[in-house]
């Protein structure tokens, strides 16, 4: 009973760590989201990157996917997104 009662556990944690990531990118695309909002009203245009937002000083650091580590984009409709896409995982 020992060793399958950790398994089913290790694998509940999972499935946990797996929820907290997507919440915290999802988080993290919001913040994106309304830094490149003030960048627009500071500044009169979007950023064209992540990288903008930083080296601005919007951002203290690019912020990357807690899922897989990718880094974020801002897309043609100048919303941040990750791999790419709005909607992922
Ligand atoms: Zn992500």
């Amino acid at each position: 009973m020992g060793p399958r009662e950790n398994c089913a556990f290790s694998i509940e944690d999972e499935k946990a760590d797996e929820a907290l990531s997507l919440d915290s990118c999802r988080s993290n695309l919001r913040i994106i989201d309304h830094l490149i909002q003030k960048y627009r009203m500071d500044r009169g245009r979007y950023p064209e990157d992540i990288t903008e937002l930083v080296d601005s000083g919007y951002l203290r650091s690019e912020l990357v996917c807690p899922f897989d580590g990718s880094p974020y984009v801002v897309n043609g409709d100048s919303r941040a997104s990750c791999h790419g896409s709005g909607i992922h995982h």
